[in-house]
Protein backbone atom coordinates (compact mmCIF):
# COMPACT_ATOMS: atom_id res chain seq x y z
CA UNK A 1 0.00 0.00 0.00
CA UNK A 2 1.29 3.36 -0.90
CA UNK A 3 2.16 5.48 2.10
CA UNK A 4 -0.13 7.90 3.77
CA UNK A 5 0.52 11.89 4.15
CA UNK A 6 -0.96 12.94 6.59
CA UNK A 7 -3.19 16.76 5.73
CA UNK A 8 -4.05 18.80 8.63
CA UNK A 9 -6.00 22.57 8.43
CA UNK A 10 -6.42 24.51 11.48
CA UNK A 11 -9.23 26.86 12.60
CA UNK A 12 -8.01 28.79 15.55
CA UNK A 13 -10.48 30.66 17.76
CA UNK A 14 -8.68 34.05 18.72
CA UNK A 15 -10.01 36.10 22.03
CA UNK A 16 -9.68 39.86 21.06
CA UNK A 17 -8.50 41.93 24.23
CA UNK A 18 -11.56 44.76 23.73
CA UNK A 19 -12.57 46.51 26.69
CA UNK A 20 -16.05 45.49 26.17
CA UNK A 21 -18.20 42.63 24.72
CA UNK A 22 -19.19 41.79 21.12
CA UNK A 23 -22.40 43.15 20.79
CA UNK A 24 -22.93 45.05 24.79
CA UNK A 25 -21.21 47.07 27.30
CA UNK A 26 -20.00 44.68 29.71
CA UNK A 27 -16.45 44.71 30.39
CA UNK A 28 -14.16 41.80 29.62
CA UNK A 29 -12.53 40.19 32.41
CA UNK A 30 -11.01 36.52 32.79
CA UNK A 31 -10.80 34.81 36.53
CA UNK A 32 -13.97 36.94 38.27
CA UNK A 33 -16.55 35.76 40.57
CA UNK A 34 -18.88 33.36 37.77
CA UNK A 35 -21.39 35.80 36.30
CA UNK A 36 -20.87 39.68 37.07
CA UNK A 37 -19.83 40.69 33.86
CA UNK A 38 -23.40 40.24 32.30
CA UNK A 39 -26.18 42.85 31.12
CA UNK A 40 -29.17 42.07 29.17
CA UNK A 41 -28.03 41.90 25.94
CA UNK A 42 -25.63 39.45 26.90
CA UNK A 43 -27.62 37.67 29.15
CA UNK A 44 -30.26 37.03 26.37
CA UNK A 45 -33.44 39.18 27.69
CA UNK A 46 -36.49 39.77 25.17
CA UNK A 47 -36.49 42.61 23.59
CA UNK A 48 -32.67 43.83 23.93
CA UNK A 49 -30.74 44.44 20.46
CA UNK A 50 -26.82 43.96 19.71
CA UNK A 51 -24.54 46.69 18.99
CA UNK A 52 -21.61 45.71 17.38
CA UNK A 53 -17.83 46.29 18.58
CA UNK A 54 -16.44 48.88 16.49
CA UNK A 55 -13.24 48.13 18.33
CA UNK A 56 -13.24 44.17 17.15
CA UNK A 57 -13.93 45.28 13.61
CA UNK A 58 -10.42 47.13 13.89
CA UNK A 59 -8.66 44.21 15.53
CA UNK A 60 -10.08 41.74 13.24
CA UNK A 61 -8.91 44.34 10.30
CA UNK A 62 -5.77 43.86 11.79
CA UNK A 63 -5.42 40.47 11.75
CA UNK A 64 -6.81 40.52 8.01
CA UNK A 65 -3.51 42.95 7.48
CA UNK A 66 -1.11 40.21 8.76
CA UNK A 67 -2.35 37.36 7.28
CA UNK A 68 -2.23 39.39 4.18
CA UNK A 69 -6.17 38.19 4.13
CA UNK A 70 -8.44 40.67 1.60
CA UNK A 71 -11.24 42.35 3.40
CA UNK A 72 -14.46 42.07 2.06
CA UNK A 73 -16.25 45.55 1.50
CA UNK A 74 -19.19 43.95 2.52
CA UNK A 75 -19.75 41.33 5.09
CA UNK A 76 -22.99 40.75 7.47
CA UNK A 77 -23.57 38.59 10.48
CA UNK A 78 -25.40 35.27 11.14
CA UNK A 79 -27.56 33.71 13.77
CA UNK A 80 -26.01 30.11 13.89
CA UNK A 81 -28.74 28.25 15.78
CA UNK A 82 -28.24 26.01 18.07
CA UNK A 83 -29.67 24.67 21.54
CA UNK A 84 -27.42 24.33 24.50
CA UNK A 85 -27.23 26.10 27.77
CA UNK A 86 -23.48 28.06 26.42
CA UNK A 87 -25.80 30.01 24.49
CA UNK A 88 -29.01 31.75 25.84
CA UNK A 89 -29.88 33.16 23.27
CA UNK A 90 -30.06 29.74 21.40
CA UNK A 91 -28.01 31.10 18.63
CA UNK A 92 -24.69 32.60 18.47
CA UNK A 93 -23.69 35.20 16.23
CA UNK A 94 -21.16 34.34 13.76
CA UNK A 95 -20.53 35.10 9.92
CA UNK A 96 -21.56 32.68 7.51
CA UNK A 97 -20.84 32.82 3.77
CA UNK A 98 -19.75 36.82 3.91
CA UNK A 99 -16.80 36.66 6.20
CA UNK A 100 -15.11 39.72 7.14
CA UNK A 101 -11.49 38.46 5.51
CA UNK A 102 -10.78 36.39 2.40
CA UNK A 103 -8.31 34.35 1.17
CA UNK A 104 -4.48 35.23 2.73
CA UNK A 105 -1.54 33.38 3.83
CA UNK A 106 1.04 33.33 6.53
CA UNK A 107 4.51 31.49 6.26
CA UNK A 108 3.49 28.36 3.91
CA UNK A 109 -0.15 27.59 4.62
CA UNK A 110 -2.57 29.47 2.93
CA UNK A 111 -5.94 31.16 4.75
CA UNK A 112 -9.03 30.37 3.94
CA UNK A 113 -11.06 32.78 5.57
CA UNK A 114 -11.23 34.70 8.94
CA UNK A 115 -14.74 35.76 10.86
CA UNK A 116 -15.61 37.89 13.59
CA UNK A 117 -18.24 36.00 16.41
CA UNK A 118 -19.19 36.17 19.51
CA UNK A 119 -18.02 33.30 22.35
CA UNK A 120 -20.18 31.57 24.16
CA UNK A 121 -20.60 31.33 27.97
CA UNK A 122 -18.06 28.89 30.22
CA UNK A 123 -19.58 25.54 31.21
CA UNK A 124 -18.33 24.31 34.40
CA UNK A 125 -18.93 20.52 34.34
CA UNK A 126 -19.10 19.91 38.58
CA UNK A 127 -19.37 16.33 38.13
CA UNK A 128 -19.86 14.52 41.45
CA UNK A 129 -19.36 17.64 43.79
CA UNK A 130 -22.44 19.35 41.95
CA UNK A 131 -25.30 16.22 42.41
CA UNK A 132 -28.44 17.51 42.03
CA UNK A 133 -31.38 14.71 41.94
CA UNK A 134 -28.60 12.02 41.66
CA UNK A 135 -27.52 13.72 38.27
CA UNK A 136 -23.99 15.30 38.32
CA UNK A 137 -24.58 19.00 37.56
CA UNK A 138 -23.14 21.65 35.07
CA UNK A 139 -23.09 25.02 35.89
CA UNK A 140 -22.96 28.24 33.22
CA UNK A 141 -20.52 31.07 34.16
CA UNK A 142 -21.83 34.28 31.48
CA UNK A 143 -18.69 36.41 31.99
CA UNK A 144 -17.13 34.97 29.07
CA UNK A 145 -20.35 34.86 27.11
CA UNK A 146 -20.25 37.26 24.00
CA UNK A 147 -16.43 37.74 23.83
CA UNK A 148 -15.07 38.97 20.64
CA UNK A 149 -13.69 36.02 18.58
CA UNK A 150 -12.00 35.95 14.95
CA UNK A 151 -12.05 32.84 13.98
CA UNK A 152 -9.01 31.82 11.51
CA UNK A 153 -9.32 29.00 8.73
CA UNK A 154 -6.41 27.50 6.85
CA UNK A 155 -6.74 25.49 3.67
CA UNK A 156 -5.34 22.01 4.91
CA UNK A 157 -1.75 22.82 3.61
CA UNK A 158 0.01 21.43 6.44
CA UNK A 159 1.40 17.82 6.31
CA UNK A 160 2.48 16.92 10.00
CA UNK A 161 1.10 16.79 13.52
CA UNK A 162 4.84 19.04 14.28
CA UNK A 163 4.54 20.96 11.67
CA UNK A 164 1.23 21.99 12.67
CA UNK A 165 1.99 22.86 16.52
CA UNK A 166 5.04 25.12 14.98
CA UNK A 167 2.41 26.84 12.56
CA UNK A 168 0.06 27.58 15.15
CA UNK A 169 2.88 29.29 17.22
CA UNK A 170 3.74 31.08 14.16
CA UNK A 171 0.40 32.57 14.41
CA UNK A 172 0.29 32.83 18.01
CA UNK A 173 3.25 35.10 17.70
CA UNK A 174 2.20 37.03 14.87
CA UNK A 175 -1.21 38.04 16.87
CA UNK A 176 0.52 38.56 19.65
CA UNK A 177 2.60 41.57 18.58
CA UNK A 178 -0.43 42.76 16.98
CA UNK A 179 -1.44 43.35 20.28
CA UNK A 180 -5.39 42.46 19.43
CA UNK A 181 -5.30 39.10 21.77
CA UNK A 182 -3.64 38.25 25.17
CA UNK A 183 -3.33 34.49 22.96
CA UNK A 184 -3.37 32.34 26.09
CA UNK A 185 -4.16 28.97 25.59
CA UNK A 186 -4.25 27.87 29.00
CA UNK A 187 -6.61 30.60 29.65
CA UNK A 188 -8.38 29.93 26.45
CA UNK A 189 -8.04 32.91 24.66
CA UNK A 190 -6.27 31.36 21.98
CA UNK A 191 -7.99 27.74 20.99
CA UNK A 192 -7.06 25.28 18.36
CA UNK A 193 -8.98 22.77 16.65
CA UNK A 194 -7.51 20.45 14.05
CA UNK A 195 -8.68 18.60 11.18
CA UNK A 196 -7.15 15.59 10.01
CA UNK A 197 -7.26 13.10 6.95
CA UNK A 198 -4.76 10.96 5.65
CA UNK A 199 -4.48 9.81 1.45
CA UNK A 200 -2.14 8.14 -0.12
CA UNK A 201 1.26 10.08 -0.64
CA UNK A 202 1.08 11.76 -4.40
CA UNK A 203 -2.61 12.22 -5.01
CA UNK A 204 -4.85 15.23 -4.69
CA UNK A 205 -8.25 14.27 -3.08
CA UNK A 206 -8.67 14.89 0.53
CA UNK A 207 -9.53 11.98 2.79
CA UNK A 208 -12.20 12.02 5.15
CA UNK A 209 -11.25 14.28 8.11
CA UNK A 210 -12.03 14.00 11.57
CA UNK A 211 -12.12 17.38 13.68
CA UNK A 212 -9.83 16.94 17.26
CA UNK A 213 -11.37 20.07 19.54
CA UNK A 214 -10.09 22.76 21.46
CA UNK A 215 -6.12 21.58 22.32
CA UNK A 216 -4.99 23.97 24.91
CA UNK A 217 -1.19 23.62 24.33
CA UNK A 218 1.24 22.99 21.36
CA UNK A 219 2.56 20.18 22.75
CA UNK A 220 -1.31 18.67 22.78
CA UNK A 221 -1.92 19.75 19.50
CA UNK A 222 1.12 17.92 18.29
CA UNK A 223 0.01 14.96 20.46
CA UNK A 224 -3.53 15.01 19.07
CA UNK A 225 -2.34 15.36 15.65
CA UNK A 226 0.21 12.48 15.87
CA UNK A 227 -2.29 10.48 17.69
CA UNK A 228 -5.00 10.69 15.17
CA UNK A 229 -3.35 10.49 12.40
CA UNK A 230 -1.77 6.76 13.67
CA UNK A 231 -5.55 5.74 14.00
CA UNK A 232 -6.30 7.09 10.77
CA UNK A 233 -3.14 5.19 9.12
CA UNK A 234 -3.92 1.57 11.47
CA UNK A 235 -8.02 1.77 10.59
CA UNK A 236 -7.02 2.41 6.72
CA UNK A 237 -4.52 -0.26 6.06
CA UNK A 238 -6.64 -2.74 8.11
CA UNK A 239 -9.06 -2.15 5.12
CA UNK A 240 -11.38 0.09 7.33
CA UNK A 241 -12.75 3.58 6.44
CA UNK A 242 -12.88 6.59 8.71
CA UNK A 243 -15.67 8.01 10.05
CA UNK A 244 -16.55 11.86 9.43
CA UNK A 245 -16.84 13.01 13.57
CA UNK A 246 -15.66 15.06 16.00
CA UNK A 247 -13.17 14.08 18.90
CA UNK A 248 -11.57 15.00 21.95
CA UNK A 249 -8.06 14.09 22.78
CA UNK A 250 -6.84 13.23 26.52
CA UNK A 251 -3.47 14.34 26.92
CA UNK A 252 -3.49 12.17 30.18
CA UNK A 253 -4.42 8.97 28.68
CA UNK A 254 -3.48 9.87 25.03
CA UNK A 255 -6.58 8.40 23.90
CA UNK A 256 -9.37 9.94 21.67
CA UNK A 257 -12.81 9.70 22.33
CA UNK A 258 -16.03 10.78 19.97
CA UNK A 259 -17.76 13.86 20.71
CA UNK A 260 -20.43 13.28 18.12
CA UNK A 261 -20.48 12.79 14.71
CA UNK A 262 -19.58 15.88 12.56
CA UNK A 263 -22.85 18.03 12.12
CA UNK A 264 -23.50 20.35 8.65
CA UNK A 265 -24.03 23.50 7.87
CA UNK A 266 -27.50 22.93 7.30
CA UNK A 267 -28.19 21.72 10.94
CA UNK A 268 -26.96 25.38 11.94
CA UNK A 269 -30.34 27.07 9.85
CA UNK A 270 -28.06 29.73 9.27
CA UNK A 271 -29.44 32.94 8.45
CA UNK A 272 -28.70 36.69 8.05
CA UNK A 273 -29.00 38.72 11.90
CA UNK A 274 -31.42 40.71 11.32
CA UNK A 275 -30.48 42.85 14.55
CA UNK A 276 -27.66 44.13 12.98
CA UNK A 277 -26.22 46.39 9.94
CA UNK A 278 -23.22 45.08 7.40
CA UNK A 279 -20.01 45.75 8.06
CA UNK A 280 -18.68 47.74 5.67
CA UNK A 281 -14.61 48.91 6.51
CA UNK A 282 -13.92 51.85 4.60
CA UNK A 283 -10.67 52.10 1.73
CA UNK A 284 -9.22 54.25 4.73
CA UNK A 285 -10.25 51.62 7.81
CA UNK A 286 -8.19 48.90 5.99
CA UNK A 287 -5.27 50.90 5.07
CA UNK A 288 -4.46 52.03 8.35
CA UNK A 289 -4.88 48.30 9.65
CA UNK A 290 -1.79 47.38 7.08
CA UNK A 291 0.06 50.61 7.65
CA UNK A 292 0.00 50.03 12.02
CA UNK A 293 1.63 46.63 10.99
CA UNK A 294 4.78 46.24 13.21
CA UNK A 295 7.26 44.11 11.29
CA UNK A 296 5.51 40.68 11.94
CA UNK A 297 7.78 37.42 12.93
CA UNK A 298 7.25 36.01 9.67
CA UNK A 299 9.12 38.86 7.52
CA UNK A 300 11.65 39.18 10.04
CA UNK A 301 12.33 35.43 9.93
CA UNK A 302 13.09 36.18 6.17
CA UNK A 303 14.71 39.47 6.83
CA UNK A 304 17.16 37.66 9.44
CA UNK A 305 18.00 34.56 7.12
CA UNK A 306 18.87 36.98 4.00
CA UNK A 307 21.37 38.27 6.34
CA UNK A 308 22.86 34.97 6.47
CA UNK A 309 21.36 33.30 9.73
CA UNK A 310 19.71 29.41 9.77
CA UNK A 311 16.33 29.75 9.66
CA UNK A 312 15.74 28.10 12.88
CA UNK A 313 18.20 30.28 14.82
CA UNK A 314 16.31 33.34 13.06
CA UNK A 315 12.94 31.76 14.01
CA UNK A 316 13.92 31.81 17.81
CA UNK A 317 15.02 35.16 17.53
CA UNK A 318 12.28 36.69 15.56
CA UNK A 319 9.81 35.16 17.77
CA UNK A 320 10.10 37.43 20.63
CA UNK A 321 10.27 41.53 19.63
CA UNK A 322 12.18 41.78 22.59
CA UNK A 323 14.70 39.27 21.89
CA UNK A 324 14.83 40.54 18.22
CA UNK A 325 15.36 43.93 19.33
CA UNK A 326 18.63 42.73 21.22
CA UNK A 327 19.97 41.17 18.50
CA UNK A 328 19.63 43.44 16.38
CA UNK A 329 20.93 45.94 18.82
CA UNK A 330 24.28 43.98 19.41
CA UNK A 331 24.63 43.63 15.50
CA UNK A 332 24.84 47.11 15.37
CA UNK A 333 27.00 47.37 18.34
CA UNK A 334 29.93 44.53 17.28
CA UNK A 335 32.45 45.65 14.98
CA UNK A 336 33.85 43.34 12.27
CA UNK A 337 31.61 40.62 13.00
CA UNK A 338 28.80 38.33 10.48
CA UNK A 339 25.25 38.80 12.20
CA UNK A 340 25.28 35.13 12.56
CA UNK A 341 28.04 35.26 14.95
CA UNK A 342 26.05 37.42 16.71
CA UNK A 343 23.56 35.41 16.83
CA UNK A 344 24.75 32.08 17.71
CA UNK A 345 26.03 34.09 20.79
CA UNK A 346 22.28 35.17 21.95
CA UNK A 347 20.81 31.74 21.52
CA UNK A 348 23.53 29.62 22.18
CA UNK A 349 26.17 30.96 24.91
CA UNK A 350 23.65 34.23 26.33
CA UNK A 351 20.54 31.65 26.03
CA UNK A 352 22.97 28.70 28.24
CA UNK A 353 23.91 31.42 30.72
CA UNK A 354 21.10 32.74 31.81
CA UNK A 355 19.70 28.89 31.87
CA UNK A 356 22.67 28.16 34.17
CA UNK A 357 21.96 31.22 35.95
CA UNK A 358 18.33 30.49 36.87
CA UNK A 359 16.47 31.64 33.79
CA UNK A 360 15.06 35.01 32.48
CA UNK A 361 15.03 36.74 28.67
CA UNK A 362 18.19 38.18 27.32
CA UNK A 363 16.46 41.79 27.34
CA UNK A 364 15.64 41.50 31.26
CA UNK A 365 19.01 40.18 31.58
CA UNK A 366 21.90 42.57 33.38
CA UNK A 367 23.69 41.64 30.26
CA UNK A 368 23.96 44.87 28.00
CA UNK A 369 23.58 44.55 24.18
CA UNK A 370 26.51 46.93 24.53
CA UNK A 371 28.45 44.49 27.32
CA UNK A 372 27.54 41.65 24.85
CA UNK A 373 28.95 43.42 21.84
CA UNK A 374 31.84 44.20 23.04
CA UNK A 375 32.70 40.75 24.62
CA UNK A 376 31.50 39.26 21.14
CA UNK A 377 34.28 41.56 19.57
CA UNK A 378 37.01 40.50 21.85
CA UNK A 379 36.77 36.96 21.18
CA UNK A 380 36.33 37.58 17.32
CA UNK A 381 39.59 39.84 17.29
CA UNK A 382 41.18 36.75 19.50
CA UNK A 383 41.86 39.70 22.69
CA UNK A 384 40.10 36.82 24.80
CA UNK A 385 39.61 32.93 23.78
CA UNK A 386 36.20 31.62 23.06
CA UNK A 387 36.33 30.01 26.69
CA UNK A 388 37.48 33.15 28.44
CA UNK A 389 34.32 34.69 26.77
CA UNK A 390 32.25 31.98 28.20
CA UNK A 391 33.38 33.14 31.99
CA UNK A 392 33.51 36.92 30.98
CA UNK A 393 29.42 36.06 30.00
CA UNK A 394 28.50 34.62 33.20
CA UNK A 395 29.93 37.34 35.20
CA UNK A 396 27.71 39.73 33.27
CA UNK A 397 25.15 37.72 33.81
CA UNK A 398 25.66 38.14 37.46
CA UNK A 399 26.60 41.25 37.73
CA UNK A 400 26.20 43.11 34.26
CA UNK A 401 28.78 45.95 33.93
CA UNK A 402 31.59 45.73 31.30
CA UNK A 403 32.95 42.92 29.21
CA UNK A 404 36.60 44.69 28.93
CA UNK A 405 36.64 46.02 32.66
CA UNK A 406 35.95 41.90 33.81
CA UNK A 407 38.63 40.95 30.95
CA UNK A 408 41.11 43.12 32.93
CA UNK A 409 40.02 42.16 36.08
CA UNK A 410 39.92 38.49 35.74
CA UNK A 411 43.81 38.45 33.80
CA UNK A 412 42.21 37.26 30.50
CA UNK A 413 44.09 38.46 27.75
CA UNK A 414 45.45 36.62 25.57
CA UNK A 415 49.62 37.35 25.62
CA UNK A 416 49.81 40.26 22.71
CA UNK A 417 52.61 38.64 20.97
CA UNK A 418 52.44 34.69 19.74
CA UNK A 419 55.89 34.33 20.86
CA UNK A 420 54.92 33.92 24.17
CA UNK A 421 52.51 31.09 23.01
CA UNK A 422 54.69 29.67 20.68
CA UNK A 423 57.12 29.60 23.67
CA UNK A 424 54.50 27.63 25.94
CA UNK A 425 53.52 25.24 23.18
CA UNK A 426 57.35 24.18 22.85
CA UNK A 427 57.75 24.08 26.35
CA UNK A 428 54.34 21.93 26.86
CA UNK A 429 55.60 19.73 23.91
CA UNK A 430 59.06 19.09 25.16
CA UNK A 431 57.34 17.93 28.26
CA UNK A 432 55.28 14.99 26.93
CA UNK A 433 57.45 13.47 24.40
CA UNK A 434 55.21 10.19 24.40
CA UNK A 435 52.05 12.09 23.19
CA UNK A 436 54.49 14.46 20.78
CA UNK A 437 55.12 10.64 19.53
CA UNK A 438 51.62 9.52 19.06
CA UNK A 439 50.22 12.76 17.42
CA UNK A 440 53.18 12.11 14.60
CA UNK A 441 51.98 8.72 14.46
CA UNK A 442 48.82 9.95 13.63
CA UNK A 443 46.77 9.48 16.94
CA UNK A 444 44.89 12.64 16.82
CA UNK A 445 43.52 12.75 20.40
CA UNK A 446 46.55 12.36 21.68
CA UNK A 447 46.97 16.22 21.11
CA UNK A 448 44.51 16.54 23.82
CA UNK A 449 46.60 16.34 26.99
CA UNK A 450 49.39 18.68 25.20
CA UNK A 451 46.53 21.44 24.72
CA UNK A 452 45.43 20.71 28.05
CA UNK A 453 49.02 21.57 29.27
CA UNK A 454 49.17 24.72 27.33
CA UNK A 455 45.87 25.79 28.96
CA UNK A 456 46.57 25.63 31.96
CA UNK A 457 49.85 27.12 32.03
CA UNK A 458 47.66 29.94 29.94
CA UNK A 459 45.12 29.38 32.63
CA UNK A 460 42.85 29.43 29.54
CA UNK A 461 43.52 32.43 28.08
CA UNK A 462 45.06 31.01 25.07
CA UNK A 463 42.15 30.35 22.15
CA UNK A 464 42.02 26.12 21.54
CA UNK A 465 42.48 26.32 18.01
CA UNK A 466 45.35 28.88 17.71
CA UNK A 467 46.94 26.27 20.09
CA UNK A 468 46.18 23.31 17.84
CA UNK A 469 47.53 24.75 15.33
CA UNK A 470 50.60 25.59 17.09
CA UNK A 471 51.36 22.45 18.19
CA UNK A 472 50.37 20.96 14.99
CA UNK A 473 53.28 23.68 12.99
CA UNK A 474 55.70 23.03 15.54
CA UNK A 475 55.45 18.87 15.22
CA UNK A 476 55.76 19.67 11.50
CA UNK A 477 52.32 18.50 10.31
P1 LIG B 1 -16.42 21.82 7.57
O1 LIG B 1 -17.46 21.97 6.51
O2 LIG B 1 -16.36 20.47 8.19
O3 LIG B 1 -16.40 22.93 8.56
P2 LIG B 1 -14.44 23.08 5.98
O4 LIG B 1 -14.31 22.70 4.56
O5 LIG B 1 -15.15 24.33 6.34
O6 LIG B 1 -15.05 21.85 6.77
O7 LIG B 1 -13.00 23.12 6.57
C1 LIG B 1 -12.76 23.30 7.93
C2 LIG B 1 -11.29 23.08 8.17
O8 LIG B 1 -10.94 21.74 7.85
C3 LIG B 1 -10.37 23.94 7.33
O9 LIG B 1 -9.26 24.31 8.12
C4 LIG B 1 -9.92 23.00 6.23
O10 LIG B 1 -8.63 23.35 5.77
C5 LIG B 1 -9.89 21.70 6.94
N1 LIG B 1 -10.14 20.56 6.06
C6 LIG B 1 -11.14 20.42 5.16
N2 LIG B 1 -11.10 19.22 4.60
C7 LIG B 1 -10.04 18.55 5.14
C8 LIG B 1 -9.46 17.26 4.97
N3 LIG B 1 -9.99 16.37 4.15
N4 LIG B 1 -8.40 16.95 5.71
C9 LIG B 1 -7.88 17.82 6.58
N5 LIG B 1 -8.36 19.04 6.78
C10 LIG B 1 -9.44 19.42 6.08
ZN1 LIG C 1 -23.48 42.22 28.43
MG1 LIG D 1 -16.50 25.01 8.20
Amino acid sequence: MAELEAVIGLEIHVQLATKTKMFCGCELSFGDEPNVHTCPVCLAHPGVLPVVNEQAILYALQIAAALGCEVAPRSIFHRKNYFYPDSPKAYQISQYDTPIAGAGRLGDVRIHRAHLEEDAAKMIHAGESGRIHGSSASLVDFNRGGTPLVEIVTEPDLRGAAEAAEWARLLRETVRQLGVSDVNMEEGSLRVDANVSVRPAGTETLGTKTELKNMNSFRFLQRGVEAELERQRRLIESGGEVEQETLHFDPQSGSLTSLRSKEEAHDYRYFPEPDLVAIAPTEEMARTARESLPELPAARIERYVGEGLARDVAAVLAADPETAAYFEQVSTDVSGVEPKVVANWVTGELAAALRAAGGGTAAESKVTPAALAELITLVARKTISHGSGKTVLAALVEEGGDAQVIVEREGLAMGDDDGDLESIVAAAIAADPAAAEQIKAGNGKAIGSIVGAVMRETSGRADGGDVNRLIRAQLGL
